[in-house]
């Protein structure tokens, strides 16, 4: 059987940037805690999506969490949340004891619905703060999103963990909002075995975040706490492989680029295939290339078709509202998130992928329209 071809696996840089910064941090035993790497790290993605400040962590859940802290996010409180997400960006709100209300997705963008979040404001005016995903790479429509939090004077968190490396309208997903949160998880764009990043333009409040992640200890010599405290920072050998792997996200990008639009070169004629939206205003990172199938070839019949060759994909991410551990919280929609999940599939989108790997994908897709 032929080797195994993956949604988005682990892609370590030909060059070995990785292992000189891990080195780096044998050699002077700065193994943990923090030291260079943490900072560079930091300074670095900072430096790349143009925010202030960034605070590295263990997760991009951690960072989740942090920044409904910061947003002061507690007990009871309301926070809108796209439907149409990992799991990920919903868990912390319940960490925080709040309550999330679930915003559908438009087909425009297939992140969150503008008049969907309108009219969430409406219905919940005392919403304390809003999550808003990329999803797969694909940018949110920021302009009118932005607009509306503005209005209704709500903090604006940019769950960004899928979206390193897209830009709405020249600017940098994830530096939009109050915060904006980065993943380096193993099938993210680039990773560094896992973490997270914090962003915000606020130093302050990354100061507090770091503050937090680091067992809330105050300026003393004994150890004494006037805050609950987390264990949220990123190791100083986990930041080695980040920095390695922020150096190939542009090439990274560019071949998720090809990969999407090799799909969508040999595929969008057939029947009933729809690929995911593009928008004028966005240059996506092409996380995972997806599409929608309303014919007669269904998600599962491709999801089977690949697996038996040894090839993985998967459906659309399953709505929160749809979730058994979620279901009781409030939605607000007309159920497009759930058409998507319906119809969606997501395509091999590795970057280690050859041009024939892909030719190999593409002759059994479109083998299944030949039955
Ligand atoms: C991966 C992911 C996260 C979580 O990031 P971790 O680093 O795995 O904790 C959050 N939100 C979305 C949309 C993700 O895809």
């Amino acid at each position: 059987m032929a080797d195994r071809i993956f949604l988005s696996s682990p892609h370590m840089s030909d060059e070995g940037y990785e292992m000189e910064y891990v080195k780096e941090a044998f050699d002077t035993n700065w193994i943990a805690p923090l030291g260079e790497n943490v900072n560079g790290f930091e300074r670095e993605l900072s430096e790349k999506v143009g925010s202030k400040a960034a605070a590295a962590l263990s997760s991009g859940t951690a960072a989740i969490h942090l920044a409904l802290r910061a947003a002061g996010v507690s007990d009871n409180d309301q926070v809108f949340c796209p439907t149409l997400t990992f799991s990920a960006t919903a868990n912390p709100i319940i960490y925080q004891n709040a309550k999330p209300v679930f915003i559908d997705s438009d087909y425009e963008t297939w992140n969150m619905c503008p008049k969907a979040l309108e009219k969430a404001f409406q219905l919940y005016p005392e919403v304390k703060a809003v999550i808003v995903v990329h999803l797969y790479g694909l940018s949110a429509d920021m302009d009118k999103i932005v607009e509306l939090c503005k209005k209704y004077n709500v903090v604006l968190i940019e769950d960004a963990a899928e979206s390193l490396g897209t830009y709405y309208n020249g600017k940098h997903t994830g530096t939009f909002g109050d915060y904006g949160v980065f993943s380096f998880n193993g099938n993210k764009i680039i990773t560094s075995s896992g973490g997270g990043m914090l962003v915000s333009n606020n130093e302050d409040k990354i100061a507090k975040a770091r503050f937090w992640a680091t067992q809330s200890r105050d300026q003393a010599r004994h150890y004494q706490h006037s805050e609950l405290g987390f264990n949220y920072r990123m190791s100083n050998v986990i930041a080695g492989i980040g920095r390695g792997q922020l150096k190939v996200l542009n090439q990274r990008v560019e071949k998720k680029r090809c990969i999407f639009e090799f799909y969508k070169r040999e595929l969008s004629e057939l029947e009933g295939v729809e690929f995911m939206p593009s928008n004028d205003w966005d240059a996506p990172n092409y996380w995972l290339s997806s599409m929608t199938l309303t014919g007669k070839i269904r998600p599962i019949d491709i999801m089977e078709a690949l697996e038996k060759e040894n090839i993985e994909s998967r459906p659309v991410w399953k709505p929160m509202h749809m979730q058994p551990f979620f279901e009781k919280y409030d939605f607000v929609g007309t159920c497009i998130s759930e058409k998507l999940f319906e119809n969606g599939v997501c395509l091999p989108s590795d970057t280690k992928m050859t041009t024939e790997d892909l030719e190999r994908v593409v002759k059994i897709i479109k083998g299944l329209w030949l039955k």
